[in-house]
């Protein structure tokens, strides 16, 4: 399982799912962005399930071990760290192997507060700190009805799913390997103009 994944790219597909339980005096942080609740996530970090599920959904593109293994919540230095940082952390990985972002989609599910009017904002700080168009990111919010835990407010949930492919070579890159296929040019014949 924690092979790694050989520098012989193609598509790769990856998906994560977390769950943080909503309590008092806490902030809310979703996709990056705080946004004002009575309640937020408890986590040792800032509890950003959006994100999380978002560095789950990469790593096991990468197949590599989860977040638990890689961000240990018994390392003091995760403490309250933002967790945008843990995936630009991821993204470094993931160009370190040739890999890009090719589109990813997410879904929050929570009952309360409605997230409808900052997804905006979510879909841009994610995409900045993973270093892609916001395009490329969709992020979905969805309630549970009443329904279960989500539902009776307990929590917040997030599922993602991420596509990563072949970065693109660098400009200077392509046009090297242009001109180094191009063949010799014949030299120009003399005589007869
Ligand atoms: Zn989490």
């Amino acid at each position: 399982m924690s092979e790694k994944v050989p520098p012989a790219p193609g598509l790769r597909i990856g998906c994560g799912a977390d769950v943080h339980p909503l309590a008092a005096g806490r902030r809310l942080v979703l996709g990056g962005i705080a946004i004002a609740h009575e309640r937020g996530l408890s986590g040792h970090s800032d509890a950003d399930v959006l994100a999380h599920a978002i560095c789950d959904a990469l790593l096991g593109a990468l197949g590599d071990p989860d977040m638990g293994a890689r961000f240990p919540d018994t390392d003091e230095a995760h403490r309250g760290r933002s967790s945008l940082e843990f995936l630009r952390e991821v993204m470094r990985d993931v160009r370190a192997r040739g890999y890009a972002i090719v589109n990813l989609d997410a879904v929050v599910l929570a009952e309360a507060p409605r997230l409808q009017p900052h997804l905006e904002a979510m879909r841009a700080a994610l995409a900045e700190a993973l270093g892609c168009p916001a395009a490329s990111v969709g992020v979905k919010a969805k309630r549970c009805e009443g329904i279960g835990a989500i539902g009776r407010k307990e929590g917040i949930a997030a599922q993602a799913v991420v596509l990563i492919g072949p970065a693109a070579p660098a400009r200077g890159a392509a046009v090297g390997a242009r001109a180094a296929r191009r063949k010799p040019r014949p030299a120009r014949r003399k005589g007869r103009a």
